[in-house]
């Protein structure tokens, strides 16, 4: 349960310009695969396809074996956990933002999630923006916290498969620790694809993809590819 397979998939957001340009790779259950390469060369659409938030042009994806097009939208988003690298939170408390998508969690389950992301301490706060009766009131998160509620999210939700986007963004070091620490742990047994800024991810993935200008220019596994060069 959990296999992942992208079958030369071409995708362009405006008909003139291709970004995919005939991806295939494949991960099985229980496995990573990092995908690296320059900004703009499409990595984030291989995430957001995953997701289904567009239909591909060419190709297929595949979940188990089976084409995203044909499996319905809830199921498809019930069975990956994705952590964006810019989580845009709901209108509500951190406890709901991250029960979303699992309303049938207790309290301690929400409490215990967040503890693992690191950010048990302030899941009845408000995020900044929130609007009230009462005006605007609200905690302003940095990035990396809003990350934390995307990954705690993702520890109550428990997918099968995972696609994380790690943080470009240069976040202090211990809270990069917290937060890799938070990533393994949700990410341990699970089928991930990792978007992926850290060497220590790059290294232990079972397949390193260089997306480069829409192709893929080079994979293997960190050691492969350290012997080509
Ligand atoms: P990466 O994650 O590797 O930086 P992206 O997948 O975000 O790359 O983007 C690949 C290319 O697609 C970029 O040139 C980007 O400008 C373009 N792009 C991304 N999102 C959209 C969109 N919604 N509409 C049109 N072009 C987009
Ligand atoms: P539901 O399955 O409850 O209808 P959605 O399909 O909206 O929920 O989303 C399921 C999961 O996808 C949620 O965990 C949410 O974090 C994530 N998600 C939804 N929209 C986005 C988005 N635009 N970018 C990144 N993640 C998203």
């Amino acid at each position: 349960e959990g296999t992942v397979e992208f079958r030369d998939v071409h995708f362009a957001y405006d008909p003139d310009r291709q970004i995919l340009k005939g991806i295939s790779f494949k991960v099985a259950a229980g496995k990573t695969v990092a995908i690296v390469g320059p900004s703009g060369a499409g990595k984030s659409t291989i995430s957001r396809l995953l997701f289904r938030f567009y239909d591909i042009q060419q190709g297929a994806i595949l979940v188990d074996g089976q084409d995203i097009r044909d499996v319905a939208q809830e199921s498809l988003r019930a069975a990956i956990g994705m952590v964006p690298q810019d989580t845009v939170l709901f209108n509500d408390t951190i406890a709901y933002n991250i029960r979303y998508g699992r309303t049938d969690a207790t309290e301690a389950e929400v409490q215990k999630a967040a503890e693992l992301a690191q950010i048990g301490s302030f899941i009845e706060a408000l995020p900044a923006g929130y609007k009230s009766m009462v005006g605007e009131r609200g905690l302003k998160l940095s990035g990396g916290e809003k990350q934390r509620v995307a990954i705690a999210r993702t520890i109550l939700k428990a997918p099968p498969i995972l696609m994380l986007d790690e943080a470009t963004s240069a976040l202090d070091t211990h809270t990069e620790q917290e937060i890799q620490a938070a990533l393994d742990l949700v990410s341990r047994g699970r089928t991930t694809i990792v978007i992926a800024h850290r060497l220590s991810t790059v290294i232990s993935a079972d397949e390193i993809i260089v997306l480069k200008d829409g192709r893929i220019a080079e994979r293997g596994t960190h050691v492969d590819l350290l012997r080509e060069r």
